[in-house]
């Protein structure tokens, strides 16, 4: 396998594999020989486990989708979370001003709140678009719990748990299928190590 190390001024690491046969690792700059030598096992189990995994993604329903069904999947996209977060922004009492959507990198959901200009956003994963409708409802929930508790402690899931009672069995799902949702949608998959 090609392994490219890649060093720059960055505080994490991460791996990258666009394909089976190519590793790109980014460390940053300062320490890195350290840094590689420290992690070697994590890299290696890691490497192992997303081989295995490339064997599961490479079937023609995970196949990613071009820029066209990517396009339409947006158009859809914007309808049903509009429709999912107005059905539950009103049964939640509560709102919100506006919804992106994004191949975010790191989140499925994000609520981003100025309450003196009174501007709630709520930023969704495109990847959410491919998962059961349930799935989105649950990280719409988990967000709209966030317009009144901004973290995450015991009255935060009693709510979230309150409008959606099978909160985790939902997000067991989408820990175990993101990685597909993720390689359906940018053709590769990728993990913040550290
Ligand atoms: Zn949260």
């Amino acid at each position: 396998m090609e392994t490219k190390i890649l060093k720059s001024n960055r505080k994490n690491c991460e791996l990258q594999m666009r394909n089976p046969d190519k590793l790109i690792i980014k460390v940053p700059r300062k320490g890195s020989e350290e840094i590689l030598a420290n992690n070697k096992e994590f890299i290696d189990t890691w490497v192992a486990l997303k081989t295995i995994g490339f064997k599961n993604y490479i079937k023609p329903e995970n196949m990613p989708l071009n820029d066209t069904e990517l396009e339409e999947l947006y158009d859809k996209a914007y309808i049903l979370f509009r429709e999912r977060l107005d059905f539950y922004a009103e049964i939640m009492n509560t709102w919100y001003t506006d919804l992106k959507i994004k191949n975010y990198k790191s989140f499925m959901g994000c609520l981003k709140a100025d309450y003196i200009n009174r501007n709630i956003t709520v930023k969704l994963n495109i990847a959410l678009a491919l998962a059961p409708v349930e799935i989105l409802d649950a990280i719409i929930v988990h967000e709209l719990c966030h317009t009144t508790l901004p973290y995450h402690d015991e009255e935060f899931y009693r709510k979230v748990l309150k409008y959606c009672p099978d909160y985790w069995k939902r997000i067991q799902w989408l820990w175990q299928e993101c990685n597909i949702l993720q390689f359906r949608i940018n053709g590769y998959i990728h993990k913040i190590v550290c």
